[in-house]
């Protein structure tokens, strides 16, 4: 059975997380402070942790921390606040996902499917691989969606490279022009939005009935497979 570390001081929104985590057919455990959830991982490692940021002992941060120095085990951060998550993906802490307070049981669920089921198999897709509906070459800078040329410029086509490598992960504007620009490019974060708009409007001709591009509210953008 696939179980699932719920860390988070608050005994109220644990609980609750747990009756709808259990109801979808997870095992689950709650642990309420960060020093023994590390402990506890390092121990004997969940399928995914859910793990809080403002927690007593140790902060759902320096956890994340200490877990990344050695293990890709999937992380999924709970935050108090969307403008939190800009600054946690500045420190690069590489979180598989972030859900902000307050949050519905129900998309809890779901991101907690998507990140396993992306994490199931291999962690992060290696460059030039494909997703099960997007083919990047990255020797000829083509890309094909479920089949369909995207006709992309290489400024398109390694945003999308990057995007697509960590499905479901959000990169704020400023890890987009790391990831896909070159240092000596002379550009603004306006136009990674140029860029992604052009961008969705190629992905949404060649494959209109998903939403391939998320856009996040003050944050970024991820790249979504679409449900099996
Ligand atoms: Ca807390």
């Amino acid at each position: 059975m696939t179980r699932i570390l719920i860390v988070e001081d608050e005994h109220d929104i644990a609980s609750v997380l747990q009756d709808y985590l259990r109801h979808a057919g997870y095992d689950t455990e709650h642990i309420a402070d960060g020093r023994s959830a590390l402990d506890r991982i390092r121990a004997d490692a969940p399928d995914l942790t859910l793990l809080d940021v403002m927690l007593p002992r140790m902060d759902g941060l320096a956890v994340l921390r200490e877990l990344r120095a050695h293990s890709a085990h999937p992380v999924i951060l709970l935050t108090a606040r969307i403008e939190e998550v800009d600054r946690l993906l500045g420190l690069e802490l590489g979180a598989d996902d972030y859900i902000c307070k307050p949050f519905s049981p129900r998309e809890v669920v779901a991101r907690v499917r998507a990140v396993l089921r992306r994490t199931g198999g291999d962690n992060a897709m290696p460059a030039g691989a494909s997703t099960s509906a997007l083919v990047l070459d990255e020797t000829h800078w083509q890309a094909t969606l479920q089949g369909e040329p995207l006709n992309l410029t290489r400024r398109e086509f390694r945003l999308l490279q990057a995007l697509a490598r960590h499905p479901g992960r959000i990169f704020s504007r400023g890890q987009l022009l790391e990831l896909a620009y070159d240092h000596s490019d002379d550009v603004t974060e306006r136009a990674v939005d140029s860029h992604i708009k052009n961008l969705r409007r190629k992905l949404a001709a060649a494959a209109p009935a998903h939403d391939w591009i998320r856009s996040v509210y003050g944050v970024g953008f991820s790249f979504e497979e679409p449900p099996d």
